[in-house]
């Protein structure tokens, strides 16, 4: 049985499916945001359908999108970065020691194993983490060297 999320998830793509016809849509530059709930990419930047790759995940971290960002640019040809932290992000509130302590008390410990010393990226200052992504990014030999890169937080609204 569908969970609820799952059924909601089920009928609002198929209406979108339904009258989705921009498949044609010329290749977009990339962007990187928060996975955070209450941020509406399309809605924040002034995003259209088919302006842009949005990479969405935990702090809108480079190094945690890098694998998404060069699939990006090598086989889709995006040529621009725009990245961008924000406000109220949850990736100020813990440490890594935190984020490991929840999951072995959470999890079996395999999963405690499995992770090691994973790093879960948490950042104590919004410009201070867009800064240091803007220099992984400058200094990552894995991003085209013609790229354009721009940080951005929502604390500053103006790029670093
Ligand atoms: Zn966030």
């Amino acid at each position: 049985m569908p969970s609820p999320n799952q059924q909601n998830l089920k009928k609002k793509n198929a209406e979108y499916s339904e009258k989705f016809n921009n498949g044609d849509l010329k290749l977009p530059p990339g962007r990187m945001t928060c996975m955070d709930a209450r941020i509406d990419p399309a809605a924040a930047f002034g995003i259209d359908l088919g302006d842009a790759h949005v990479v969405r995940n935990a702090g809108g971290c480079a190094k945690d999108a890098l694998r998404s960002i060069v699939i990006s640019q090598q086989l889709l040809g995006t040529r621009e970065i725009i990245l961008v932290k924000h406000t109220g992000c949850g990736m100020l509130t813990f440490t890594n020691d935190d984020i490991r302590a929840v999951v072995k008390e959470n999890l079996p410990p395999a999963a405690s194993a499995e992770l090691g010393t994973t790093d879960f990226l948490p950042f104590p200052e919004v410009e201070q983490a867009v800064r240091d992504d803007l220099a992984f990014l400058k200094q990552t030999t894995t991003i085209r060297e013609d790229t354009v890169v721009s940080g951005w937080s929502t604390t500053s609204r103006r790029g670093l």
